[in-house]
């Protein structure tokens, strides 16, 4: 249902962006869905979530669990940083689906002190751990490269959270791997997925990885250097059978942050930068980058999918998050600056320039220096269609 809008001086925006009527999800965001009233598929996905019988793919998961279930030996992979959602995957899978996980984590580019304490924590609460810290310059220029051409600066993680866990995976002769959530069914993108039960090789590359394939790097690196990021051979990814915890159990990062809390010593944050929540993403100081690149190319942030999780779950209206988002979405992590500058060895100016060169300025625009929503996109958001 695309729109056009008429901003002050007739000047024609040549792209158009809706809202979800129900939450705050925009049309710019890649591969969502919207059916004819204007919902989109995350919403779709929490109605039908209530009529879905979950005690049965809870009996599902078990029956799965005794395929793979071995007596002295690990015999799941749960990836997992230490944070809430991975936490709570782990111990549920322990202590009450009777597995012997092996936990595997991907060091993020520009770890925090308070993601190194969370990921510990967790450790100590009785896990074991498998911690995969790629060669750091490979990581930074990868990284770099990733931020000027695509703005993209965290993709090196995302894309090595299914490579680098495939080839332990493989390594270890473990082929069951359970992930968090599978997001584009939870929170808005394709709507392929909703009966997927498992990830195969073409839903991880064009989906979860984007359609980038570190192969094309090889120009510029040896295999040896990219080899969490390449992914296995298309015979031996054909042995895993990689799921995720969202299609047996109704996903609920509350009672995530919980459990998690209470039983494996999950800290909080608090000044969190473009949010008002205070216990997801704490564990990288590019991640705040991360969704700054979302608000400059697509005009949502990070207080945006924090608000959509609270509108879903009923603890706010669509006009409380809409007020929220007003203020605090799009706010560039200042304190990090510095950081961003050395990681990516580049003064200021060439730093913005990419910013700048990736801005949708059918959405945004620049106001004493700051990009912010266009008013007839707040219009939009405020309207809900
Ligand atoms: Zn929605």
């Amino acid at each position: 249902m695309a729109q056009t809008f008429i901003q002050e001086g007739e000047k024609i925006m040549s792209k158009a962006v809706q809202y979800c009527t129900r939450c705050l999800t925009p049309s710019t965001r890649p591969r969502v869905v919207f059916n004819e009233e204007s919902v989109c598929n995350a919403c779709q996905w929490a109605e039908k979530k209530k009529s879905i019988d979950w005690a049965q793919k809870w009996n599902k998961l078990e029956k799965l669990c005794d395929e793979f279930r071995r007596k002295d030996d690990f015999d799941v992979i749960v990836p997992c940083s230490g944070g809430k959602d991975g936490s709570y995957v782990a111990w549920r899978m322990k202590h009450d689906l009777g597995m012997h996980p092996l936990c595997i984590t991907v060091s993020p580019p520009l770890q925090t002190e308070i993601g190194r304490r969370n990921l510990d924590n967790f450790r100590n609460s009785g896990f074991d751990l498998i911690e995969i810290r790629p060669n750091p310059e490979i990581y930074r220029r990868l990284c770099k490269r990733m931020f000027v051409e695509q703005a993209r600066a965290k993709f090196p993680f995302v894309i090595a959270i299914s490579t680098a866990v495939a080839h332990v995976a493989l390594k270890f002769d473990i082929p069951f791997i359970i992930y968090g959530e599978e997001g584009e069914t939870e929170y808005g993108g394709s709507d392929k997925y909703v009966d997927q039960m498992f990830m195969d090789s073409e839903s991880m590359v064009k989906v979860f990885h984007e359609g980038n394939l570190l192969s094309e790097y090889l120009d510029e690196y040896s295999k040896a250097d990219l080899k969490w990021w390449l992914l296995p051979e298309e015979d031996n990814l054909k042995k895993l059978r990689i799921t995720w915890w969202s299609k047996w159990e109704s996903w609920d990062d509350q009672l995530h942050r919980d459990l998690a809390i209470e039983k494996c010593g999950l800290q909080t944050s608090s000044g969190e930068i473009g949010t008002f929540t205070d216990y997801a993403q704490l564990d990288d100081i590019l991640q705040d980058l991360h969704m700054y690149e979302c608000f400059i190319k697509f005009g949502y942030g990070r207080a945006t999918a924090d608000c959509n999780l609270g509108i879903k779950g009923g603890r706010m209206s669509r006009e409380e998050a809409v007020e929220i988002v007003k203020e605090k979405d799009g706010a560039f992590p200042e304190n990090y600056l510095g950081n961003y500058l050395e990681y990516f060895d580049m003064n200021e100016e060439e730093f913005w320039r990419v910013i700048d060169s990736f801005a949708n300025i059918d959405i945004l625009e620049k106001v004493d220096g700051r990009w912010r929503l266009r008013p007839a996109v707040i219009n939009a958001l405020e309207k809900g269609n």
